[in-house]
């Protein structure tokens, strides 16, 4: 089978992220506490349960208005920078898959690259700064480039996953540019951003559960 999200697959992915996420809140605080101010683990932490709060609402919604309403949820229960950019990018790829009822590959790809899109533009925020960004951007270049390619499912889940991985592994020796970290004197070098860490989880934890769907 082709990759294919409905409702509930994206719930399940839902799920599975905020688990992840729980299970490492001790690592993604210090992260934050290292370069920022420590809240990002319960900010984001915050967002995923509201979301799992609402469950069965967002579970009988097609995918485009479960994009719009986890976009609502986590722009006004996820504190700090990340709730406006995160709230901000899944409105954006509601609209992008507007009255889809599941998406396949391509329109996937369409949500995620309106996400970084947005993220970008409302964030004042390019690849290299430090930031999320740094995870879901290489994400999005390579699902564009797998699709192109015709790569098989499997690999293209691979191959976005670790793109992703890697993008977070590469703000480590980065200066930042935009955000907390950017007010210390080192600008974070030789720390990674927390939340190119929790968007490489999300984006990870997305592509294993649409492989176990394929
Ligand atoms: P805050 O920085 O307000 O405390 P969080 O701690 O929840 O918010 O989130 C911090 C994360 O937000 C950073 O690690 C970074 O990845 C991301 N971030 C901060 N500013 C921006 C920006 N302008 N564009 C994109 N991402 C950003
Ligand atoms: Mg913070």
């Amino acid at each position: 089978m082709a990759i294919k999200v409905t409702s509930a697959i994206y719930m399940e992915y839902i799920q599975k992220a905020a688990d992840k996420i729980t299970e490492n809140k001790d690592y993604i605080t210090s992260l934050d506490a290292d370069t920022g101010d420590g809240d990002h683990w319960a900010n984001i932490n915050m967002g995923f349960q509201s979301l799992l709060a609402e469950k069965d609402k967002l579970l009988a919604m097609p995918i485009y208005q479960q994009f719009k309403r986890i976009g609502m949820l986590m722009m006004s229960k996820i504190g700090g920078s990340s709730g406006i950019l995160y709230g901000g990018a899944y409105v954006a790829a509601s609209k992008a898959v507007d009255g889809k009822e599941e998406l396949n590959a391509e329109d996937l790809c369409k949500a995620y690259e309106t996400m970084v899109n947005d993220m970008m533009e409302r964030g004042k925020a390019k690849p290299g700064f430090k930031t999320m960004i740094d995870s879901l951007y290489p994400a999005v270049q390579v699902f564009k480039k797998d699709l192109a390619e015709g790569k098989e499912d499997t690999q293209l889940l691979d191959d976005v996953k670790k793109a992703a991985e890697d993008g977070a592994e590469s703000t480590r020796a980065m200066e930042a540019v935009k955000g907390r970290a950017s007010y210390q004197t080192n600008k974070g070098v030789g720390h990674l951003d927390p939340g190119a860490v929790t968007m490489s989880y999300q984006i990870a934890t997305l592509c294993d559960c649409l492989k176990e769907h394929l």
